[in-house]
């Protein structure tokens, strides 16, 4: 049986009737969790598909999707999770990079427009009510095998899959459940998309313990009084998010601990938490416990973790990011600062929790997996400088990879996507900071073809914004499209985005 399965199991049986999944009303037991795997998987083994071949898991964060992906590792196939946000063409482009056996459908999508066969949601409500449990657990998912593959943006326009295995998965798990004292006690915020490796801090690390995971799905995100309304009314004790998703709820009334006493620790991850940000948590949560993370999704979701409380606070204008977990090593590709005395430079890390690479792609592999020495270092882009204890500090990044509103989106990604569309002669797109320091908006500054440079730029903009949605995920298209005549461009020729960067943030 898959080790992770396995401890799952071991938990639920101690107490089947426990709520695994709520959200709002709607709740479901560990044995339901259990047994409707186990349906999934029998459906799957049925097929006979190629053996460990990926499949496509496309959905939202619903309770089904929590099964179709355990039954998916007990059949022995990893999954890759989908958004039901994501158009089409990006399931197009997964296809093309990962060529599924399958894709699960928990969507009322019909057509992806990809010849891969698909179960639809009608037939796997059907499979959800069958008898058929039986499965055979020694062809699940091993433990060096492929576990799930998440797809992150890519620089040319073709997204990376990630491949996390079932061993990193348990590292990960093992390191979190010791730090965060995840018990059975607790009760988990479990927002983030299902296709974005923070939900992986609930998911695993959470149902091996026992918790309950506490849904806050897309729908109720997206919509202000909604959200206002489940977060003040719920009774989870343990927030995990990224800090911008905790910001927005900063602005509801009554989001304290006067009102929410049993909401007492609060982990976030994905991208900086600002000194403002704990600040304000700490005034409104005193008793709450912290912490920052930090990791890359080819490093399983978080690598690095530290406290920060009220002496953190006022120790520290820029919060650390970190202790870095004790079984893995790490370099710093860089020098002294003559001014801290810190090692600062590109931080490397190897060990237990570190991908085996993107699926499929051993070019964009060999460029950020490094053999040194007999051993696979990540090349994580972050700039990082090391204290004498070994606290980690982020700078920014070595390249044009940003985060906005806890995104992950390569800028040459996005001009590659303008670049394809007939009015667009050249493209540099640039991250426009606010007084945190944190990307508030994209700004696509663009050189239009001769025949559309009369054209009124209002109307351009909606049919360039237009032309994206049908290609890319809504987080992907610049909020700004800005018209010139030309482009900084740098001594050797190319497009100087590091001075348009400066120019836009003057
Ligand atoms: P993702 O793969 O989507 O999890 O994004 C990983 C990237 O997000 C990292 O390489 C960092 O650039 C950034 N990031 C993640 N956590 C933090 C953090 N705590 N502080 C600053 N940046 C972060």
């Amino acid at each position: 049986m898959n080790k992770i399965i396995e401890n799952i199991t071991t938990t639920a049986l101690q107490n089947p009737e426990k709520i695994c999944y709520q959200n709002g009303e709607e709740t479901h037991t560990y044995q339901e969790l259990l047994q409707k795997s186990d349906q999934v998987a029998s459906f799957l083994q049925d097929k006979f598909l190629p053996a460990k071949s990926p499949l496509v898991i496309f959905g939202e964060q619903q309770f089904e999707m929590l099964v179709l992906f355990l039954g998916s590792i007990k059949a022995g196939h990893p999954y890759i999770p989908v958004d039901d946000a994501s158009d089409p063409s990006r399931v197009i482009q997964i296809n093309g990079v990962a060529k599924p056996s399958l894709i699960l459908n928990w969507s009322n999508i019909t057509d992806f427009g990809v010849e891969t066969p698909q179960a639809t949601k009608t037939e796997l409500q059907q499979v959800l009510s069958s008898d058929n449990n039986i499965y055979d657990s020694n062809k699940s998912v091993g433990l060096d095998d492929d576990f799930y593959i998440i797809f992150t943006s890519g620089t040319t326009g073709t997204p990376k899959g990630v491949q996390i295995s079932t061993n990193n998965i348990l590292d990960f798990a093992h390191w979190a459940q010791e730090k965060f004292d995840y018990t059975d006690q607790m009760k988990m915020l479990l927002q983030a998309p299902f296709s974005f490796d923070l939900s992986v801090f609930d998911i695993y690390p959470g149902l091996m313990s026992g918790v309950t995971l506490n849904v806050v799905d897309k729908d109720t995100t997206k919509n202000f009084g909604k959200l206002q309304q489940a977060i003040l009314k719920s009774d989870f004790n343990t927030w995990v998010s990224t800090p911008s998703f905790f910001e927005m709820c900063l602005l509801f009334r009554g989001f304290d601990e006067e009102h929410l006493p049993q909401l007492n620790k609060f982990m976030f991850c994905g991208e900086e938490l600002t000194h403002a940000t704990a600040q304000k948590l700490l005034k409104k949560f005193p008793s709450a416990k912290v912490y920052n993370t930090y990791g890359p999704t080819e490093n399983t979701v978080a690598i690095t973790s530290v406290l920060i409380d009220q002496a953190a606070l006022d120790k520290y204008d820029r919060l650390p990011i970190g202790y870095l977990k004790s079984n893995m090593e790490h370099k710093i590709l860089g020098s002294v600062d003559s001014k801290t005395g810190m090692m600062t430079g590109e931080l490397l890390v190897s060990g237990p929790d570190v991908s085996k690479g993107y699926l499929n792609n051993p070019v964009q592999t060999q460029k950020a997996f490094e053999n040194i020495d007999g051993k696979i270092f990540y090349h994580t882009g972050d700039m990082v400088s090391e204290a004498e204890d070994g606290l980690l500090y982020y700078h920014g990044r070595t390249d044009f990879q940003i985060k906005m509103h806890g995104y992950r989106i390569e800028l040459e990604e996005v001009d590659s996507l303008l670049g394809n569309l007939k009015q667009v002669k050249q493209s540099c797109t640039v991250p426009l900071y606010n007084k945190k320091k944190q990307v508030n908006k994209m700004i696509a500054c663009i050189v239009l073809e001769d025949e559309y440079s009369n054209l009124d730029t209002n109307d351009l903009t909606d049919t360039i914004k237009n032309s994206l949605k049908e290609t890319t995920m809504e987080y992907m298209i610049p909020n700004v499209l800005k018209f010139v005549k030309q482009l900084p461009i740098s001594k050797n020729g190319k497009i100087d985005r590091k001075t348009l960067i400066g120019e836009i943030n003057e």
